[in-house]
């Protein structure tokens, strides 16, 4: 394989962008090398610039549950772009793409639409905070939740309660108010409750992780943070921008019936267009502007083309259910792959598996939250992310982006990924 052509365009896109990207993962960064250019991409595959194929398990990094290119979404897309891109007033679309959001997912009593799963949280935080009248949030170690300023912490080392910010230019003052408790640990979510009595507007989780890997919740975990927000009249939001319509129409909350009081959603919901949407409880949700006086905007908001994809794409989802059990069995069998790879090679393999999403974590001990996830070899992850490029297998080039599997993944596909997983080829 030569990549001549993207080392090329990489050169210059350096010249104009931060690292040649607009997103940073895509820079390549941790796995040494330079991003592939992506010319077009159908159904499973995904085509580079120079020619060469591969089997995509990024997905755009969540929204590709249908493959590229589905027929009926971009028909939908061009049908709507020829009626105007965009008019900054209601559209019928909105009601119906938030109806079926609703159905699918019952806590999600009202809803906005939003652009991205960043400006879906952010504004989820404020309208907690708007509601609760109270400042203090809890958000868990290794959860992403998008760039807003209050979200990029990490935990001090020391207290798990001094909370700094994790990237340069957030002032200290804009994280005082971020709590970072540790997934799949109730006692650290209970010691912040009683340090902080009837001061958190919000506990804010990704109901599997899936931003550090893919980090499933210990049985009775989700139940729990159910419970203890309950108690302490604290909003409860499930950041399903991932999950959501990933592990069934009615996302994680379906999948391990519990029910938030806010809910994120992006990636799926627009059908590969940027569209994202926060929504809950009724009574949370009326003190969003201008019934309520949390202010919250948006000029490409409720997009045309946006909501065509998104309804189009729900629509496929919703008339074939068995849609779920495909996908998820194509996950098993890489599961399976990764497992094998580890007793052909001697190599430690954990393998952590929820529908369709899978991590590989190069460890000999179980990834159970942030410190088993950063234990992985990186060395180990790099050398197989290399080895699975130069055999056709696109993979996310991070250990902390999860394997996504697609519904346009043929028999074929899911064959001869394992085969590479497992060394014939
Ligand atoms: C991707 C992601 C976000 C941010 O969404 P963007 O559209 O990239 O802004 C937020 N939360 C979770 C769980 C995500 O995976």
């Amino acid at each position: 394989m030569n990549f001549n052509i993207s080392e090329h365009l990489f050169e210059q896109a350096v010249q104009v962008m931060p690292g040649g990207v607009n997103s940073p993962v895509r820079a390549y960064g941790s796995v040494g090398r330079t991003p592939l250019f992506i010319d077009h991409a159908k159904g499973s595959k995904i085509y580079d610039v120079d020619g060469n194929e591969f089997i995509d398990y990024v997905c755009s990094y969540g929204p590709g549950i249908l493959g590229h290119a589905r027929e009926e979404v971009v028909e939908a897309v061009q049908k709507a772009a020829v009626d105007g891109l965009t008019y900054g007033a209601p559209t019928r679309k909105e009601t119906i793409i938030a109806e079926m959001i609703k159905a699918f997912m019952p806590s999600m009593e009202v809803m906005r639409l939003v652009s991205s799963g960043t400006e879906a949280v952010m504004s989820a935080i404020r309208t907690a905070r708007g509601y609760t009248g109270r400042d203090k949030i809890i958000k868990f170690k290794g959860c992403y939740h998008g760039h807003s300023d209050g979200l990029l912490v990490k935990a001090g080392s020391a207290a798990l309660t001094s909370s700094v910010p994790d990237s340069a230019g957030v002032p200290a003052g804009y994280t005082q108010t971020t709590l970072v408790a540790l997934y799949n640990n109730e006692d650290s979510v209970r010691e912040l409750f009683e340090e902080n009595k009837d001061e958190i507007a919000a506990l804010i989780v990704e109901p599997v992780a899936a931003n550090m890997g893919v980090v499933p919740p210990k049985p009775g975990f989700l139940q729990f943070l159910r419970d203890i927000t309950a108690e302490n009249g604290t909003v409860l939001i499930f950041d399903e921008v991932i999950t959501g319509f990933r592990l069934a129409l009615g996302g994680a909350q379906e999948y391990y019936g519990i029910q938030a009081d806010m809910t994120t959603l992006g990636k799926i919901v627009g059908g590969g267009m940027p569209m994202a949407a926060y929504g809950g409880r009724k009574e949370i949700m009326d003190h969003v502007s201008p019934v309520g006086k949390v202010y919250q905007a948006g000029t490409l908001s409720g997009n045309p083309i946006a909501t065509a994809a998104g309804i189009k794409t729900l629509e496929i989802l919703q008339g074939d259910p068995a849609i779920y059990e495909r996908i998820d069995a194509s996950a098993g069998k890489i599961a399976e792959a990764l497992k094998e790879r580890s007793t052909i090679t001697g190599q430690a393999i954990q393998v952590n598996q929820v529908g369709s999403l899978l991590c590989a974590y190069f460890t000999d001990q179980p990834v159970m939250d942030y410190d088993g996830a950063t234990s992985s070899d990186m060395n180990a992850f790099s050398n197989y992310f290399g080895y699975a490029l130069e055999h056709g297998i696109y993979l996310a080039p991070s250990q902390y982006e999860a394997m996504f599997v697609s519904d346009a993944h043929t028999k074929e596909d899911i064959q001869k990924t394992c085969d590479v997983i497992k060394g014939q080829r």
